[in-house]
């Protein structure tokens, strides 16, 4: 079981790119969180992931309004921001649980505020300035809860790889790290998730 990768971009593009080439591997049901501080990029890789499920809408965080849902090419999306909400009561009380419907797909922003809430299996996004150039770079870390996810990411991989690559100027080579290679980051949830049954 792969612990998940992590990735570095150093544009909005770039992390729009990520978001988008998840996208094609989404079906109903499927839960994203995303995590990291105001400013990361969590709505920068759901713009990029909206628009290649077809939503030529604008994206934005629904940070206000909790709740957006985007009709998509073949799916419905609903994108939440649970930011403003200060309790799991508040989140329980605007109806999260029934937000996690099998005929959507869910992109929670601070998913992580949550995660007691979220179902047991879910893709982890969590995004993070980059320390060499926080204004424009993202370290990106994928960490899949489930095998059905450890797969996806093995699909989305090499089409993330050949997107960015195509997107850069020169050819900087793989850019997916496997986070089973680098040191463990305090910060990062290692749950190993649980069997799929
Ligand atoms: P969040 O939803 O996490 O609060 P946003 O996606 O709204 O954050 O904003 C991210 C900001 O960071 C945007 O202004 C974007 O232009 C900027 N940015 C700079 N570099 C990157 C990058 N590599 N990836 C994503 N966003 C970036
Ligand atoms: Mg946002």
């Amino acid at each position: 079981m792969i612990r998940g990768y992590a990735v570095v971009t150093r544009s909005p593009e770039d992390t729009r790119i990520l978001g988008a080439s998840l996208a094609p591997l989404l079906v109903p049901g499927d839960v994203v969180s995303l995590s990291g501080d105001l400013g990361a990029g969590k709505t920068v890789f759901v713009q990029g992931l909206a628009a290649a499920l077809g939503i030529h809408g604008q994206v934005t965080s629904p940070t206000f309004t909790i709740v957006h849902q985007y009709e998509g090419q073949r799916y419905p999306i609903v994108h939440v921001d649970v930011y403003r909400l200060n309790s799991f009561q508040e989140v329980i009380d605007l109806g999260f649980e029934e937000l996690i419907d099998p005929g959507a797909i869910l992109v929670v922003e601070w998913g992580d505020a949550v995660a007691p809430l979220l179902p047991s299996r879910y893709l982890e996004v969590d995004i993070r300035r980059g320390q060499a150039s926080p204004d424009d770079e993202r370290e990106v870390s994928f960490c899949p809860h489930g095998p059905r996810w450890a797969r996806k990411l093995e699909g989305m991989r090499p089409v993330a790889e050949a997107l960015l690559d195509a997107a850069s100027e020169r050819s900087v080579g793989p850019r997916f790290v496997n986070l089973a290679d680098v040191a463990p980051r305090d910060d990062v949830a290692t749950n190993q998730p649980p069997a799929e049954g």
